[in-house]
């Protein structure tokens, strides 16, 4: 019975495998949501899909790390005011500083935006 089971095209699984991990997804639709539509997701815990636009929220972690950036983005500031106060930074150096601060905040956002998780509001909650 040498019935030759055809492997069901294994790069292209591949492929939509790795499009699959690149982004979270949706515990709705299974949308995907890139980077860019994760910028818009200011509030974790009333987000609206863009793909069935039913309200979801992020997990612990993405809201943790909502409360935790403003704070994050007064402290690098307060960094810069702190060097131009001493006069060891003018303004270019500041600049300079946020513009660096921000590009690696930003990059290390896109690298962990993959393991953003979302889920299904509750009414409970
Ligand atoms: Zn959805």
């Amino acid at each position: 019975m040498g019935s030759a089971i055809a492997p069901p095209t294994p790069l292209k699984r591949t492929v939509m495998q790795e499009i699959k991990m690149k982004y979270p997804i949706c515990p709705n639709c299974n949308g995907n949501f890139s980077f860019f539509q994760g910028l818009k997701f200011l509030n974790p815990w009333n987000i609206k899909c863009p793909h069935c636009e039913i309200y979801i929220q992020g997990s612990r972690l993405y809201k943790a790390l909502s409360v935790i950036a403003p704070f994050l983005g007064v402290a690098i500031s307060a960094v810069a005011i702190y060097f131009e106060e001493i006069e060891k930074w003018e303004t270019k150096d500041s600049l300079l500083y946020f513009v660096v601060v921000f590009s690696i905040l930003f990059f290390v956002g896109y690298k962990a935006w993959p393991y953003m998780k979302f889920k299904l509001k509750s009414n409970k909650e």
